[in-house]
């Protein structure tokens, strides 16, 4: 197929990007670099840089067989503070795909969305049917653009499926998690391992939780660049399907800093902090549906082998 990655150049589409390639099919990373990286379109892709809103039409025109929509903005506390750049960079944006699509006939789009669209879970693990009540405007324009695919899906014919996952962690050979400021869990525990950091701060140890710190669903980007391929496979005409990612029971921070020990051989120091705001307990999706329907299963589900990604991956940018 001649696909095209919208923010190929970031971590997820980076990653999808080069299994696509590895797959056999043709490339085409579209992205503003706005907080993607260059050097991480893979050799294989044709590289277009520049706004969906510019653009896409024009490379659309070309033919697709279909849009893997990876781009997004996609940081929970800079949404509630600037909410424009979200509802504009995410939802007008997505609208500006999906009318470009329409226009030059693509056949099929795969939306890379999260689990952020449903809120604070009302039962574990969750399934797509759960109640969709976001509590963050990050989440809330990922759900909107979801709405707006199942309206474009029936309308106009397109094969659509949406990827719903929590955290994603890991890496792709060269390909990994660079982010200029680092909120997330695994690299920031391996930076205290590089010694960029003095040491962790565990938000909470009394949550309800088996031993007390916040449990988290991490997936591999790899397993999570195969579900976007498997997507596009199994996408059916008119039909927007949505489907869960998840791991399996999920991964309490203790046990993320003690897999990172055990990688690393560091000691990293933790320390208990408060609680961080709109923090769940627990968030795990289920995947029985995506098991189902794509045949998808994670391949490396192991928090070791997550984590000595994310460990190989990190030392090597760093140069140690
Ligand atoms: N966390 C933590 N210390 C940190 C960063 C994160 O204890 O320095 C916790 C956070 O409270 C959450 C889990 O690690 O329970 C994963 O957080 P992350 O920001 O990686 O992803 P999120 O679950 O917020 O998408």
């Amino acid at each position: 197929m001649k696909l095209l990655v919208t923010g190929g150049a970031g971590y997820v589409g980076s990653t999808c990007s080069a299994r696509l390639v590895e797959a056999g099919h043709e490339v085409v990373v579209l992205d503003d670099l706005s907080t993607g990286h260059a050097d991480a379109v893979p050799a294989g892709a044709r590289f277009v840089e520049g706004d969906i809103d510019d653009v896409a039409g024009e490379v659309l025109a070309e033919g697709f067989d279909g849009v893997v929509h990876c781009a997004a903005k996609s940081l929970v506390g800079e949404s509630m503070e600037n909410p424009a750049k979200y509802w504009h960079g995410n939802v007008v944006t997505s609208l500006n795909l999906l009318d470009a699509m329409v226009r030059h006939s693509t056949p099929r789009l795969v939306f890379s969305s999260t689990a952020a669209t449903y809120g604070e879970p009302e039962s574990s693990p969750i399934a797509e049917t759960a109640t969709t009540r976001p509590t963050n405007t990050y989440g809330a324009t990922k759900l909107a653009i979801d709405h707006a695919i199942t309206s474009y899906a029936t309308a106009h014919g397109i094969a659509a499926v949406s990827l719903r996952y929590f955290n994603v962690a890991g890496a792709h050979g060269e390909l990994g998690e660079r982010h200029a400021v680092e909120t997330h869990i695994i690299p920031i525990v391996l930076q205290v391992a590089l010694g960029q950091r003095e040491q962790v701060q565990i938000y909470g140890d009394d949550w309800p939780t088996e031993d007390g710190t916040c449990v988290r669903d991490y997936i591999h980007v790899v397993d999570l660049a195969d579900a976007h391929l498997l997507a596009l496979e199994h996408a059916v005409p008119n039909e927007h399907r949505i489907y869960n990612l998840g791991n399996g029971t999920g991964f309490s921070v203790k046990q993320v800093i003690d897999t990172c020990r055990e990688v690393t051989g560091h000691p990293i120091p933790a320390v208990v902090a408060p609680r961080r705001a709109g923090d769940p307990a627990v968030l795990v999706a289920s995947s029985e549906r995506a098991r189902a329907d794509l045949g998808w299963k994670p391949e490396r589900a192991d928090l070791t082998t997550i984590v000595q990604d994310a460990w190989t991956f990190t030392r090597a940018r760093a140069g140690a």
